[in-house]
């Protein structure tokens, strides 16, 4: 059964009902302002704005009203950002996406990947799927192919680096604005004047804070640039660099690991302080903050489980 969900405004909202009204039912569930049941088709509204659509007419429901933002079951993965043209995942894209930044060890990575109309199905076809659903593992063995395939450009901000402009006062998302812009601005250097339909950034602030932080950069890419939040599902390109940047995490991680004489763990819970307090007992806090986020509080949390080992 196909489902398929819009979110309209009070005006739209309005016609709806009045559309369906002949088809009312009564439907005493949270939320719900309004339903009704054709043969084919049962249709929910409901306080926030979204419309809900059920059965084998669903699509040709939704399509009377505007764009559908998805399939029903996934109801819960709400995108914020941009309202996206039509046929987006079929146009030639420029997209970025970053990684790293909720780790305390290792770096943050930020990719941006090119991918034309015409090369969409051979991205499929390398396995880039939406990376959530990926293993590390796998998307090393693609990402190779990607990085031959498409025009891409990938930034890795060394811990020593990022702890010297964070201890300097910039955010994490200034750091992050900054790395996107750059990765964005090699990509569409080496496209040789070919330009993308679209600039798609996976959305880790809103527009005009994304560009405040940016706004000191002599070059600022700002055209046809949109936002959304869960881009890595909506084109190939997003997809593609999440996995790019990714990969290139995981090769940093496996050199700093090199470094420390152990595997690092990702993430920042109760593992990650463990080792880090083996990194210090071992080679003390110069090495340790050389491989990791400095500010996070895993720092302090490394530092007092030493101090009890060392008792
Ligand atoms: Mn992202």
């Amino acid at each position: 059964m196909s489902n398929q969900v819009i979110i309209v405004n009070d005006q739209v909202m309005k016609r709806v009902i009045s559309h369906y009204t002949s088809s009312k039912i009564v439907r005493n569930a949270p939320g719900v302002v309004f339903a009704a049941k054709l043969p084919d088709t049962s249709i929910t509204a409901y306080k926030s704005g979204k419309v809900l659509f059920q059965g084998a007419g669903s699509e040709r429901e939704a399509a009377r009203w505007g764009k559908a933002e998805g399939k029903a079951g996934s109801a819960a993965v709400k995108k914020k950002g941009d309202s996206l043209p039509d046929r987006l995942a079929e146009l030639s894209v420029l997209g970025s996406d970053e990684t790293g930044t909720g780790d305390f060890f290792g770096p943050v990575t930020v990719a941006a990947c090119f991918v034309r109309a015409d090369q969409v199905e051979l991205v499929r076809e390398l396995g880039v799927k939406d990376s959530k659903m990926l293993t590390d593992d796998l998307m090393r063995k693609i990402a190779p192919d990607l990085r031959e395939a498409l025009i891409h450009s990938v930034l890795t901000l060394e811990n020593a680096k990022y702890n010297e402009v964070q201890a300097s006062g910039w955010s994490q998302g200034k750091i992050k604005a900054l790395l996107h812009n750059q990765a964005l601005k090699h990509v569409l250097r080496k496209m040789d004047g070919e330009r993308p339909d679209y600039i798609l950034i996976d959305q880790f602030a809103e527009r005009g804070i994304y560009y405040n932080h940016i706004k000191a950069e002599p070059e600022i890419v700002r055209e046809n640039v949109l936002f959304s939040t869960k881009a890595e599902g909506l084109h190939m390109s997003v997809a593609a660099a999440s996995i790019i940047a990714r990969v290139a995490f995981l090769e940093e991680m496996d050199r700093l690991s090199g470094i420390a004489g152990m595997t690092l763990p990702k993430g920042a819970g109760p593992k990650v302080d463990e080792v880090a307090a083996k990194i210090l007992l071992k080679s003390g806090e110069v090495t340790l903050k050389s491989l990791t986020k400095w500010h996070f509080a895993n720092a302090g949390k490394a530092k007092a489980l030493a101090a009890r080992k060392r008792r």
